[in-house]
């Protein structure tokens, strides 16, 4: 019997199709095996093609722009917002608009054309999130943007068009609806339990473990009860922490504990493309006991179509539970 399931903290039902049952090797994998094709705007030598790089991490003290880098961060050259301009708000009888107003940047996350996050060394990994961080605290300051949303494309099927390994943010006005359902379904469960869900998850997660997919000192992985995905696996901080921000000054367990996801997720999907989103509180109000950051992982193995459209419900053919024991098997 199928199974529906709800997503305690958005209301989000997903159809679980228990009969379906797909193991791993079931999923066709949309190999993108990497190749060097032609020419790379990302790769080294290449800094003139890209816009003019905002940070980079340059251990060699090298010139601004060319080689020497070990992770950049440029414009991105055809942004879905610009930085430019007021945001003129206005209405146009019933319907409201604003002037698309924000930042589109891109994370070079190597110079290296084959490398991956999964694959790549652990203190690179922790650049990249510092950049992450970096960027998020720099467009803090600018009064028109509400919310940071970064996230990652990996693998043309799930919406990377250059295959050098990237990841980007995008500076929003406005705080994005999803995590706006998220913050206010969490603050009204603070309202009535004075605790925050994401925690109380958390705790009942670590208790009986069926969903638990990887853990360290600082943070867990789970498979969420109501997964939209096969695969899908949130990472959350243990501690209660509602801003994207490092602990004790450090994003080494973090990057330990993406990584090795990434890398248990390659093992089993044969490398799989997969997109990341980092869920934090908006700068209105990022410091509070209702809200709990985490990063949603979600591999591309199964299709939006019509009914996810319609509906908003999700087609999941894995089980959670199953799920996270195939992933706790992999050797890391
Ligand atoms: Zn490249
Ligand atoms: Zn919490």
């Amino acid at each position: 019997m199928p199974e529906l399931r709800k997503d305690p903290i958005l209301g989000r039902w997903v159809i679980i199709s228990i009969e379906r049952g797909k193991r791993p090797s079931d999923f066709a994998s949309p190999l993108h095996k990497r190749r060097v094709r032609g020419f790379c705007p990302f790769c080294p030598g290449n800094e003139y093609t890209t816009p003019e790089e905002i940070i980079a991490f340059r251990p060699d003290n090298s010139e601004p722009n060319g080689p020497g880098w070990t992770l950049r961060v440029v414009p991105n050259k055809f942004p879905a917002l610009q930085t430019e301009g007021e945001l003129n708000k206005s209405g146009e009888g019933i319907f409201d608009k604003m002037q698309g107003i924000g930042a589109h940047e891109v994370i070079i996350e190597t110079p290296d054309h084959l490398s991956s996050l999964s694959r790549m060394a652990p203190e690179r990994v922790e650049d990249v999130l510092w950049a992450y961080y970096r960027r998020i605290n720099d467009l803090k300051n600018d009064r028109r943007i509400k919310y940071v949303l970064v996230f990652k494309n990996e693998g043309e099927a799930a919406g990377a068009s250059l295959e050098h390994t990237h990841s980007q943010l995008i500076a929003l006005p406005i705080v994005p609806k999803i995590v706006r359902e998220e913050l206010n379904s969490s603050r009204s469960y603070f309202d009535m339990k004075e605790r925050c869900i994401f925690c109380d998850v958390i705790m009942q997660e670590l208790e009986d473990k069926k969903r638990l997919v990887l853990e360290n000192e600082d943070y867990l992985a789970i498979a969420p009860y109501a997964p939209r995905a096969p695969f899908e696996t949130w990472i959350l901080p243990r501690r209660h922490e509602s801003f994207f921000q490092p602990l004790n000054d450090s994003y080494k367990s973090l990057a330990e504990i993406l990584q090795g996801v990434l890398k248990q997720l390659d093992s089993l999907l044969d490398i799989p493309p997969y997109n990341f989103m980092i869920h934090t509180s908006p700068f209105t109000g990022e410091d509070n006991e209702y809200y709990h950051w985490h990063i949603e992982v979600m591999p591309k193995l199964t299709k939006i179509a019509g009914f996810e459209w319609g509906s908003g419900f999700y087609i999941n053919p894995t089980p959670p539970e199953e799920a996270a024991r195939y992933m706790r098997e992999v050797e890391i």
